[in-house]
């Protein structure tokens, strides 16, 4: 090894002439030839007898690493430039983000506002129908619907469950939750009904049936219990009502949330419903909404008229 050593450290004989540069005598060789080199030798001793080619080659050399280093500056700038703007416009889109976000949410808020405006207005077969054709428009308003609950200081299915599980017997009570949402009030009272038919406008989880509530698909007499929690909405209320007349057995417990603001008199209004057959059991209000509970006192006779029942449109604010 220190033979292999010593090998490696003696220079190549040919490689030493090679690189000799203009002293050694090939370029002797071709200054006596006055012939000029295809390709000048490059080595640090030619440094020494430069030539003017040498000396332009030198300078041209100088020159590129000059502007190779500007280059390089300015190709740093830019990155940091960049980098820079980079994070600006980060912050304007986010800045933008917030505005799309913004406005996305603006665009919702007045799409709830809009889907909500229709429901009070529109009759509950026209309702059906609008959110059969749009599907998407019925979450739209479910999420408006749910981010307005939040403000609310009280739940009203809370009140609705603990009335149902006062007023309804244990394990074997059928309730009818007319305009359920989502369906909270079905997974309250789940062990305590044997039965909850969850009616909407459109399913938004399967414990949902789809329909329009003036013509659920139940029978007679069928149930114990109808729950209508700030659902009388759509033009035609007066179908609502006939409806739980209908699906109730005598006794049977009726349920009612509203806003305070549609009621114009409240007394008038529970002896409206008293008109279809119902007798008023309890009656609370709060400083947003009326609770009402009656039963069911007698069977409507067929072909009776219906009381007409109106309620304001419980339109909400554009914040
Ligand atoms: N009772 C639920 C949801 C209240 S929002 C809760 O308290 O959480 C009012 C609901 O009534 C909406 O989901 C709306 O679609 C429903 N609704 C209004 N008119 C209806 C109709 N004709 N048939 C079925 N559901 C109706």
């Amino acid at each position: 090894s220190v033979n292999r050593l010593r090998r490696l450290l003696q220079p190549a004989p040919a490689a030493a002439a090679t690189d000799a540069g203009p002293s050694s005598r090939f370029a002797k060789k071709r200054k006596a030839a006055n012939e000029t080199p295809a390709k000048p030798v490059e080595s640090e001793a030619s440094v020494g007898v430069e030539t003017p080619v040498k000396r332009q080659k030198r300078h041209r050399r100088k020159l590129s690493k000059k502007r190779l280093e500007a280059a390089a500056a300015a190709e740093e700038a830019r990155k940091l430039g960049s980098e820079k703007s980079d994070k600006n416009r980060r912050k304007k889109g986010a800045a933008a983000g917030a505005l799309i976000g913004g406005g996305e949410q603006g665009l919702l808020a007045s799409k709830f506002r809009y889907l909500n405006e229709q429901l009070y207005t529109l009759s509950s077969a026209d309702a059906f129908e609008m959110f059969k054709a749009d599907p998407e428009a019925f979450k739209v308003y479910h999420a408006g619907y749910s981010a307005q609950r939040q403000r609310w200081t009280e739940d009203p299915i809370d009140w609705v469950a603990k009335q149902c599980r006062l007023g309804l017997p244990a394990g074997s009570s059928v309730l009818v939750d007319f305009g359920c949402g989502d369906a909270r009030l079905a997974s309250r009272l789940e062990g305590h009904c044997a039965k909850v038919h969850s009616l909407d406008l459109v399913a938004l989880n399967n414990r949902v049936t789809a329909c329009d509530m003036a013509r659920c698909p139940l029978g007679n007499g069928i149930a114990h219990g109808a729950v209508f929690c700030l659902s009388l909405m759509n033009a035609n209320l007066s179908d609502f009502l006939a409806e739980a007349s209908r699906v109730l057995r005598l006794n049977g417990l009726l349920c009612i949330v509203e806003a305070r603001s549609r009621i114009e008199r409240t007394q008038r209004f529970v002896n409206l419903i008293e008109r279809f057959g119902f007798q008023c059991q309890r009656r609370r209000e709060d400083k947003y909404l009326v609770y009402l509970l009656f039963n069911k006192s007698r069977n409507r006779k067929a072909g009776e008229p219906l009381p007409e029942l109106r309620l304001k449109p419980c339109l909400y604010k554009k914040r």
